[in-house]
């Protein structure tokens, strides 16, 4: 399956690489096809992804908490994930400031005529504000838009209640487990057309982003992904290494899949199901510890966003020529950190942020206008790592929980997905 994803994906990337040369004012191609077909298959395949989070994260969450049934283990996996969450967006942007004052970027960059230069910034939340919306006021209503952090918070408390009953709450539990199964299936149907979905985004976006624009910001765009693949492949899997004393190199292997719907999607969010699906399935860890990391995760935990987001700090800072000082560095690292926990898992919410991280260091926000042209592209690479992250910490808390079946982690052909067989209805 993972093969043929990839195949589709590469064939989706060339296709679209050639409409952006041959074909970009080809009326019949970029109505039918670009802003037709892709258009439509694509956001299509989005909406299934999407359908799937809340009621899966909503019922994996029961099952999960009702699992633990310790509302002091309950607790620790918490504070264990979060630390981790920091710590790896910590070493993130450590990693890409380090980098960036090295190499430089931006230092002898010169404004190509004609370039966008206007960004307005949105107004950053509140910090009050942040912490107030933690609380649904209306469960409802946090359902309904899909409000990540509203549901969990709303999700834990209902299943505490539900193991507070005892004996009662056990039919709404085992109810509980038995639609988290149902939803699970959905997401091997919805995985079973994934090739088409994700051929479909790739040819429109890479149709409509030419690489002509990512030229003249090749010192920026390529240290954002050299740092990327960097903490990728050596901090996180030195991680998993030694904390979660597992072999990266079959990590790496079961999460290609995932980090090809996180590159096509752009979303960590919409990836939920997917990365839920492998975490548990593919790598065995209990559904008592995914079902509250991998979620969390994907809407605080951005190591991929705080990466771009240093390397961009340092990138505008250069080209308008302003010196950062030592108290400049730590304020953005600071800011940095709070910015990815305040990122929504959506596409493009990375640059947003960096707004509010500029204007705290008092850097020119219209800088932003610049890296817009190549953020795009950056947004798939950035949202693989950051799902990669959401990973590595689910693998390393359940490790330390004993909630992770290494029988599964190593099986190779552990929980993989294969073609869907339509049972027969009996009439
Ligand atoms: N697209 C990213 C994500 O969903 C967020 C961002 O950096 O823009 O993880």
């Amino acid at each position: 399956m993972t093969t043929k994803i990839i195949i589709w994906m590469i064939a989706g990337l060339l296709l679209g690489s050639l409409i952006n040369t041959f074909a970009d004012d080809v009326a019949f191609i970029q109505d039918y096809f670009v802003h037709g077909l892709f258009h439509v298959v694509g956001v299509i395949f989005i909406n299934l992804l999407k359908m799937l989070v809340v009621p899966l994260v909503t019922f994996s969450l029961i099952g999960g908490v009702c699992g633990i049934g310790d509302v002091k283990k309950l607790g620790r996996v918490g504070i264990k994930a979060f630390c981790l969450f920091l710590f790896t967006t910590a070493l993130a942007i450590l990693l890409a400031l380090l980098v960036s004052v090295t190499i430089d970027p931006g230092k002898n960059f010169k404004l190509i005529p004609g370039a966008q230069t206007e960004f307005v910034a949105p107004e950053p939340p509140a910090i009050t504000q942040v912490l107030i919306d933690l609380v649904p006021s209306n469960p409802v209503a946090a359902f309904a838009e899909g409000d990540m952090l509203q549901i969990i918070f709303f999700t834990i408390l209902f299943a505490i209640c539900l193991l507070m009953l005892g004996e009662r709450g056990r039919t709404l539990i085992d109810g509980a487990e038995k639609m988290n199964d149902v939803m699970m299936q959905m997401v091997n149907v919805v995985m079973s057309i994934a090739p088409y979905g994700v051929f479909a985004l790739m040819a429109k976006n890479f149709a409509l982003q030419g690489i002509d624009l990512i030229l003249p910001m090749i010192g920026y765009f390529g240290i954002v992904i050299l740092v990327l693949i960097c903490h990728v492949t050596v901090t996180l899997m030195a991680l998993l290494k030694f904390l979660g004393r597992v072999n990266p190199i079959q990590f790496l292997k079961k999460m290609r899949t995932a980090q090809i719907f996180a590159f096509s999607t752009s979303s960590s969010g919409a990836t939920i199901p997917i990365t839920l699906r492998t975490v548990e399935k593919r790598m065995g860890v209990d559904n008592s510890t995914a079902s509250f990391v991998v979620p969390l995760g994907a809407t605080i935990n951005m190591d991929g966003t705080a990466i771009m987001q240093s390397v961009a700090t340092v990138f505008i800072a250069n080209i308008y020529g302003i010196e950062l000082s030592l108290t400049d560095y730590l304020t953005i690292i600071g800011m940095l950190v709070l910015a990815s926990i305040g990122t929504a898992g959506v596409p493009g919410a990375g640059l947003i942020m960096l707004a509010m991280v500029l204007n705290q260091v008092g850097l020119p926000v219209e800088g932003i206008a610049l890296i817009m042209g190549v953020d795009r592209f950056l947004d798939m690479m950035r949202t693989a790592a950051n799902i990669t992250g959401d990973a590595v910490v689910a693998v390393i808390v359940a490790r330390s929980e004993g909630n992770i079946s290494m029988e599964t982690f190593n099986d190779p052909d552990a929980g993989a997905v294969n073609p869907i067989e339509l049972p027969h209805v009996k009439q």
